[in-house]
């Protein structure tokens, strides 16, 4: 059966109006083949429904605060149902313990291990519209589990790779991925195809279009992605699988993050296995790391620098205190007002210079670097917070992102 699975995130879903907007292009789609479609709660019932939590728990259980986010799913997912039925089409919602999205047992972040297809299968072929509960599946245990923030893209995802879709169609209120996010550079550029390792890279360095999961469950099981508008018509952005030949620019987008803070502990001794000390304290609270900076050892004595998410600063402020005092450290630093810009292009790889060129140009503008990673395909720099959206501008017009590429890169 050649079907197509389509996804609409929050904000598609944010009135009675929307959602009766999101019904006609569902039954439309479904005239023209068998159609599956995941949708998001409506535009700021998560973080209401967060916020009640929060109200009344410090740190509110993890298998209960589940239960409680994936309802509003369940919610907008029944309400796009019945606007189906309304227009005179068969529908059916499913949470996703019906489906059954079978997940491992980590609340709240949980991953997709399974998706047994038949009974969508079943539906499908007996002529109903499927409507499937985003960012939330079942355990073991049977008890409810969600994928993490921005997770029904993942669930729209897995579920076009179990059916073995023709296409996942994202529709979000941006015509698809932009060089840069369209809120903060009006200039930004929609892309019509981006490959997909430079996506996956935007998506980790927090261009939130994407969750990140779904973009790497769409790389290991081939299922061809594109973002799209709900609001207006066009083809949007298809996530290339295999590198096609693109014209491209060596710098293909700028992503950025606040979420970062920045910690240091100066002058600890420089021995063998501080780092690991240093960082395994830190990473046996289950706190990721982002960035990491040691200077050379001068007298004995090195600083280690790194990032990690802001909601975390404060927990590992006092464990790099305590840690200070023991290893008999000189201080512990931090700042919780930085701020993470990226350049991301596969055409980096074949063109040296491009970090030069980021760093002159920040300079210009009066930015101090604070921190700067790389990889293959992108140059990452802390920076003040407040000097985020001066940079991402100079930036996006510096390496003329707002133009259709002139020089041809060909992307393998
Ligand atoms: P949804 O509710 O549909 O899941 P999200 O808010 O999660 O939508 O993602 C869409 C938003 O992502 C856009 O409104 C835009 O502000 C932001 N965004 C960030 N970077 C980009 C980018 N490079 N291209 C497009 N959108 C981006
Ligand atoms: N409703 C969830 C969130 O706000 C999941 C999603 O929208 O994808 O994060
Ligand atoms: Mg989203």
């Amino acid at each position: 059966m050649t079907l197509i699975v389509q996804k609409y995130g929050g904000s598609s879903m944010g009135s009675i109006e929307r959602i009766a907007h999101v019904a006609r292009k569902v039954l439309a789609a479904s005239q023209q083949q068998p159609t599956v479609v995941v949708v998001s709660a409506m535009q700021g019932e998560t973080d209401r429904l967060l916020h009640l939590a929060k109200g009344l728990s410090e740190r509110p259980n993890g298998r209960e605060l589940d239960a409680l986010l994936a309802s509003g799913e369940q919610a907008s997912s029944a309400l796009l149902a019945i606007a189906l039925n309304g227009l005179g089409a068969k529908a059916r919602c499913y949470n996703g313990a019906q489906v059954p999205i079978l997940t491992d047992n980590v609340h709240t972040k949980a991953s997709i291990e399974e998706i047994p297809p038949e009974n969508i299968l079943n539906d499908l072929k007996a002529g109903y519209i499927v409507v499937v509960a985003g960012f939330q599946g079942v355990n073991e245990h049977g008890h409810v589990t969600t994928l993490g923030r921005g997770g029904s893209d993942t669930t729209a995802v897995a579920l076009a790779g179990a059916l073995k879709a023709k296409e996942c169609q994202i529709y979000t209120d941006v015509a698809g991925v932009y060089t840069t996010d369209p809120r903060i550079v009006p200039q930004a550029r929609l892309l019509s195809q981006i490959t997909f390792e430079e996506m996956l890279e935007m998506a980790s360095l927090g261009a939130k279009v994407l969750q990140i999961h779904s973009v790497e469950l769409a790389g290991r099981y081939q299922v061809p992605l594109r973002v799209l508008s709900t609001f207006e018509e066009g083809a949007g952005t298809l996530i290339a699988l295999e590198e096609r030949l693109m014209k491209h620019s060596v710098v293909s987008g700028i992503a950025f993050n606040r979420d970062e803070a920045r910690v240091s502990i100066l002058g600890v001794a420089d021995r063998p296995g501080m780092g690991a000390e240093l960082l395994g304290s830190v990473s046996q609270l289950n706190i990721d790391v982002d960035m990491i900076v040691q200077n050379p050892s001068i007298a004995g004595t090195t600083d280690l620098t790194f990032t990690v998410h802001k909601n975390d600063y404060n927990t590992v402020m006092e464990v790099l205190q305590g840690k200070a005092q023991t290893l008999r450290a000189r201080e512990v630093r931090g700042d919780a007002r930085v701020a993470k810009i990226s350049l991301v292009g596969a055409g980096m790889r074949s063109h040296p210079g491009v970090a030069t060129q980021m760093f002159e140009v920040l300079g210009q503008e009066g930015i101090n670097i604070q921190l700067v990673s790389t990889s293959e395909i992108k140059i990452s720099v802390l920076v003040d917070e407040k000097y985020l959206e001066l940079g991402v501008r100079a930036l996006h017009a510096a390496f003329g992102l707002e133009n259709e590429p002139n020089q041809e890169y060909l992307s393998r």
